[in-house]
């Protein structure tokens, strides 16, 4: 049995395959229960490839039926083949072609990688490792190939066809069956391989490039949801015009398809030419899809888009580069909806994502850095390391280099790296070229994990009129790297004066100033701003600028007064969060707030909200305080997740208290009979009612009363879902009636019924567990369904801190049976899931000691999928 030293895959260990496959020819007999795949593999040795090196694909779960090279069937003696890998022991060095002929069984395949059934419909998933479980092959993102595809299937099972690029040859197969052959011109890794074959309706759309290309575009659905994919054609016509726009790309092929399924693992893939999108990211319609879920469609469907260069025309040159397609592809999906909505208030939402879901990852066992350099099971790299933090790494060197400057510098990255599968070093080395700055220290930000921690002093001299600012870094030991260098960390600011204007200086000196920018690139630095007319307030990270924890020495005055009048919308808000935070950290401590602090923050609050300059998504935003997730974090040590839910509770009574008449003014001014559109005026309009409505059932005598009002008369899902939520949570009397309602009405519908699952999850109340126990046991209960399994559990162990985390240990056992099972049929879920203990050493010693004997126990019971196994082994050595 191999040890775990030997799973292990360094990225010094890479070097190029000593053969390459350039040309693939696939046919596709696809039949119910056994499909057979064929499959003509066009390869060359590499330039120094010695005699005799024997060619090694890889495979997953196949049978070979027959073999041949160059047309000759292969003797026995002359290769070997297992379920895992093909090899050919000497093949000649020169271009041959390999034929293979394999059986797979879809139907049979719960892990959803490679080609399954979803709820009928044939399809794929290759990205990372799935291609070598339809045919064997040399499964990596560094060799590139064209491919061309020919699939045969039953007319009736299968009318639609589809795979990659475009359709070149369809017709009559004989016995009912047809076939479809599609060619991409374009060399792809084979993680980008897609194939679809279903019964399927579908909407059709075209956009003519700034070129003149005119692209079908099509959207693939089951039958009687066309209507639902309004949304997504929308939003993909949007992106497409805007990469042209922003970033001088257009679409390359005549087609470009998109098909929905109902079971996947991700969120969706940007197969070339043929995305497939987990279908909750595609339907939509008012009844019964939140403004969130409008949004998250518009993201994602932008995003996949956004692949086709940042993904599929420059690729990875293997999997430790994954944040070179992810963080730039994030970066330009959030500069798109900045573009499209407001951008300060996604940069708020996505500072929001970052700080919940990346600061806990990169603050414990699980940490690694966006560019890691070494995995036992690259499907638990899928992070928001990777994704969100790669997106920071990105918009940090845009705001080093300008605007103008970023711009030039992807213009080269696409001229120079188009057709490749590169790096991270080509692509800094891109940015350096095209600025002329040396970014080689920057470049630590891809190899070193962990959040750095930046402490800002300041000091005002009024005899000298001298104002000193000392900022200093530093990064916690993080698994693998107990030692760590500075980073360069951008820090937009501005200094404020007593009038709120921006507070002049003569000279600065003691560091790198650049206009509104302080370059930070050691571990201490001492600013001295001479000529400052009065004491200013300090605005540092302005716009987030660098992804760190601040800790600056503000009084609760000197916060409340950027909240007034910082220049900076981002820091106005996070003003404010700091007040509220600081109040709930003294108070889990012990140190309770003083009402005057507390009347302060509510009059800021009120003020904020009554303006009439700031749009109404920004305030939405200063309405959601500190969730308990984030004061946990803060305190990082002794959590007790029970204490912290009870205090937050009591400070929105108080401050709920004091605002309740500004909040249910806000309530009533912003009711609208408008009909309902998904755009930011309106998404923001609902967002900001329906946030001051989840304060007042939290804190006032009057919220659960008016929630059951808006329940009932909603005319879309936003207005519904936001009334039921706090309800529930809160359970307030009535609360279980409407839970019931809701489910009668809508969860025929999988997408609601999803909402469903997770309000069952959510209450903090000890029935909860049984509730789950209860829907799980169900016989009716889709359990093997990605989404409803995440709807269910995956919410709870990640959003219930109180159940999850309870004293006596039952959440955690809870969480650990559940892997444990789906465990044996989708080890990406399961995996997933695990990750929710990744903050257990930061809990009180019972708490603590409860998790980790629920996750000994899980090691114990042994026959873990390598997934499962690496993010338990991970979780508890880190
Ligand atoms: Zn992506």
């Amino acid at each position: 049995m191999p040890t775990d030293a030997e799973h292990t895959i360094f990225l010094k260990d890479y070097a190029p395959s000593p053969y390459v496959i350039e040309g693939v020819e696939l046919e596709v007999d696809i039949v119910p229960e056994t499909s057979t795949v064929r499959a003509w593999l066009n390869i060359s040795p590499r330039e120094g490839t010695a005699p005799g090196t024997p060619l090694v694909l890889n495979g997953e779960e196949l049978k070979l039926g027959s073999i041949a090279l160059d047309g000759a069937p292969l003797v026995l003696s002359a290769y070997e083949a297992t379920p895992g890998s093909l090899t050919v022991f000497e093949p000649p060095l020169k271009r041959f072609v390999l034929e293979t002929s394999v059986t797979i069984e879809p139907e049979k395949n719960t892990r959803l990688m490679g080609l399954y059934r979803s709820s009928g419909t044939w399809c794929t998933q290759c990205e990372p490792e799935g291609f070598r479980r339809i045919t064997y092959f040399l499964d990596r993102p560094d060799n590139l190939a064209v491919y061309k595809v020919k699939m045969i299937a039953d007319r009736a099972l299968a009318p639609v066809l589809l795979a990659n690029g475009n359709l070149i040859d369809s017709g009559d197969a004989g016995n009912g069956r047809h076939f479809a052959t599609w060619e991409d011109p374009f060399p792809k890794p084979s993680y980008l391989f897609a194939m679809v074959a279903g019964d399927l309706g579908s909407i059709h759309d075209n956009f003519t490039t700034a070129s003149g290309r005119q692209v079908a575009l099509g959207i693939y659905c089951e039958h009687g949801k066309e209507d639902q994919c309004a949304y997504a054609m929308d939003s993909l016509k949007r992106a497409m015009l805007w990469d042209e726009r922003r970033f001088g790309r257009e679409y390359d092929l005549d087609v470009f398809n998109i098909v929905a399924v109902s079971d996947f693992n991700f969120g969706a893939m940007e197969n070339k030419g043929l995305n497939i999108f987990n279908d909750k990211l595609v339907f939509a319609r008012p009844e019964t899809a939140t403004d969130a879920d409008f949004g998250s469609i518009e993201r994602v469907i932008a995003h996949e888009y956004f692949h086709n260069w940042t993904g599929d025309r420059i690729t990875c040159r293997d999997w430790f580069q994954l944040c070179l397609k992810e963080g730039l592809t994030v970066y330009r999906d959030q500069e798109f909806t900045m573009d499209e909505r407001s951008r300060p208030v996604k940069r708020i939402e996505d500072v929001r994502l970052l700080r919940a879901a990346q600061f806990p990852e990169d603050g414990g066992p699980l940490a690694h850095p966006a560019r890691p350099d070494h995995y036992k099971e690259i499907n638990n790299f899928y992070t928001t390391t990777v994704y969100e933090k790669g997106a920071e790494i990105v918009r940090m060197l845009a705001t080093l280099l300008g605007e103008a400057g970023f711009r030039k510098a992807m213009d080269l990255y696409f001229e120079r790296h188009d057709g490749q599968a590169t790096t991270i070093e080509a692509f800094i080395k891109v940015f350096e070229d095209a600025s002329g700055v040396d970014l080689q220290h920057f470049q630590q930000w891809y190899l070193q994990a962990g959040t750095p921690k930046v402490k800002a002093e300041d000091q005002y001299d009024p005899a000298t009129k001298t104002y000193r600012l000392k900022l200093r870094q530093k990064i916690d030991p993080t698994p693998g790297q107990p030692t760590k260098q500075p980073m360069v960390l951008p820090v937009k600011f501005g200094l404020i004066g007593p009038n709120g204007a921006p507070a002049e200086w003569s000279n600065v000196s003691g560091g790198d100033v650049r206009d509104d920018m302080i370059v930070l690139d050691k571990d201490a630095v001492e600013l001295v701003f001479e000529g400052v007319a009065n004491r200013p307030v300090p605005s540092l990270f302005r716009g987030f600028s660098a992804p760190v924890n601040l800790d600056i020495n503000l009084t609760q005055d000197d916060q409340l007064f950027l909240a007034r009048h910082d220049s900076d919308p981002f820091n106005r808000w996070q003003a404010l969060q700091d007040v509220s935070m600081t109040l709930l950290t003294n108070a889990v401590r012990g140190r309770m707030w003083a009402e005057p602090a507390i009347d302060s923050l509510a009059t800021a609050i009120g003020e904020t909200i009554g303006l009439e300059s700031l749009d109404n998504a920004f305030k939405a935003n200063v309405l959601l305080l500190p969730s308990e997730a984030d004061i946990a974090r803060t305190i990082g040590e002794n959590v007790d997740p029970t204490q912290i839910h009870e205090v937050r509770a009591a400070f929105i009574r108080a401050l709920v208290g004091r605002l309740e008449g500004a909040l249910r003014a806000t309530y009533d001014r912003l009711a609208s009979e408008d009909a309902y559109s998904p755009d930011q005026r309106q998404a923001g309009r609902r967002s900001l009612r329906n946030n001051a409505l989840g304060l007042l059932v939290r804190g006032s005598s009057v919220g659960a009363e008016l929630a059951a009002r808006q329940y009932q008369s909603a005319g879309n899902m936003t207005d519904r879902f936001a009334a039921l939520t706090p309800s529930v949570v809160m359970g307030v009397p009535g609360a279980d009636a409407l839970l019931e309602d809701f489910r009668v009405r809508f969860t025929a519908d999988p997408l609601v019924y999803d909402k469903w699952l997770g309000l069952n999850a959510a209450p903090p109340e000890d029935g909860t567990i049984e509730r789950i126990r209860t829907i799980l046991a169900d016989p009716s209960f889709p359990k093997n369904n990605p989404n409803r399994l995440r709807a269910l559990v995956g919410s709870f162990a990640a959003g219930n801190a109180v159940q999850f985390a309870r004293q006596d240990g039952t959440g955690f056992r809870f969480v650990a049976e559940f892997v444990a099972d789906v465990d044996k049929r989708n080890p990406q879920v399961a995996a997933r899931v695990l990750t929710a203990f990744r903050t257990w050493r930061n809990y009180e010693p019972k708490r603590r000691a409860e998790a980790e004997a629920a996750l000994k126990s899980l090691r114990d019971s042994g026959g873990l999928s390598r997934n499962t196994a690496d993010i338990l082994g991970r979780t508890l050595d880190g």
